[in-house]
């Protein structure tokens, strides 16, 4: 038996939960979404997630047809149907049916759906050992094109990138923004620690603003490391005491390569490893969870 998936207002199996050749979402990657993990019968930072969702609907002007509430409870739910604890939820909000041509305007409805179901994991070595990434030539999208804050159905700018990496035979690819400053990796935020202090890219270098990377800042705040959002270069991470990735699929994964360049002393460092673990316990804790 398959999944049972939430599309539009009802809760269907896997192989009924079909949606239009004409949604736009297929059509032109008009839509938004997310990724959100469940750890032990917690849905793990729900309502940042749900706060995404719509401010990206927002930004694309898509009305979403469920409110925030009923959002979460369809997360929550879809989960339960599922008979799922522990899961990787993909929440997808696309503009819907319309007809060929691309005018938003002409799709009276947008099409949500949600799916519950696990995630295969970076293996547990990268975590021990660490993982080596490398600079791709394409750059991230820019602000006043295709907002990178957005998190929408548009990910074409992101998988340019993820084939770069793969050619290189690297386990992720680094992604400098228009100036040359870096921005992101394809699917995770970047931080690199250097004389103690850990350091981010800034929002405004044109990035998404990770649930994984804002939580992650909270752990070392509260370990009493001073974090800092400032731009940064390639020369800055080659010279780093320590780097590592953080996203909601990856969780906290240390970096001890790039671009062919040893970081730090080539295994992960010290502030990576504390955060590693403070990030394990504190989702261990279920953190400020929303309960299945
Ligand atoms: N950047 C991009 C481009 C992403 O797709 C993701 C994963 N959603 C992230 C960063 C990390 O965000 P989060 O911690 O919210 O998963």
């Amino acid at each position: 038996m398959g999944l049972i998936i939430y599309l539009d207002g009802q809760y269907v199996e896997e192989e009924n939960a079909k949606v239009s050749v004409f949604d736009h979402g297929l059509l032109y990657g008009d839509g938004v979404f997310e990724g959100i993990r469940a750890y032990h019968g917690f849905v793990f930072k729900l309502k940042e997630h749900i706060d995404r969702l719509y401010q990206g609907a927002h930004t694309i002007g898509l009305r979403i047809n469920e409110t925030p509430e009923e959002m979460a409870q369809v997360v929550v739910e879809t989960c339960r149907r599922n008979n799922l604890t522990d899961a990787y939820i993909r929440l997808v909000v696309t503009r819907g049916k319309g007809d060929l041509g691309l005018d938003p305007n002409k799709c009276p409805k947008s099409t949500t759906f949600c799916i519950a179901a696990t995630i295969k994991l970076y293996p547990e070595e990268l975590y021990q050992k660490g993982m080596g990434v490398v600079t791709v030539a394409t750059r991230r999208n820019i602000a006043e094109a295709c907002n990178p804050r957005v998190k929408s159905l548009n990910y074409l700018n992101n998988i340019y990138a993820k084939m770069e990496a793969n050619l290189a035979g690297a386990g992720e690819g680094i992604m400098l923004n228009n100036e040359g400053y870096v921005a992101e990796a394809t699917g995770d935020n970047v931080f690199y620690v250097k004389n103690g202090v850990l350091i981010t890219p800034p929002i405004y270098a044109g990035l998404l603003e990770g649930v994984t990377r804002n939580c992650v800042m909270e752990l070392a705040r509260k370990r009493g490391i001073e974090v800092k959002e400032t731009l940064f270069t390639r020369m800055d991470l080659y010279t780093a005491d320590e780097c590592f990735l953080t996203g909601t699929a990856a969780e906290v994964i240390p970096v001890v390569k790039y671009d062919g360049r040893v970081i730090g002393k080539g295994e992960p460092g010290e502030i990576t490893k504390m955060l590693i673990e403070d990030y394990r316990n504190y989702i261990k804790n279920a953190g400020d969870g929303e309960r299945i």
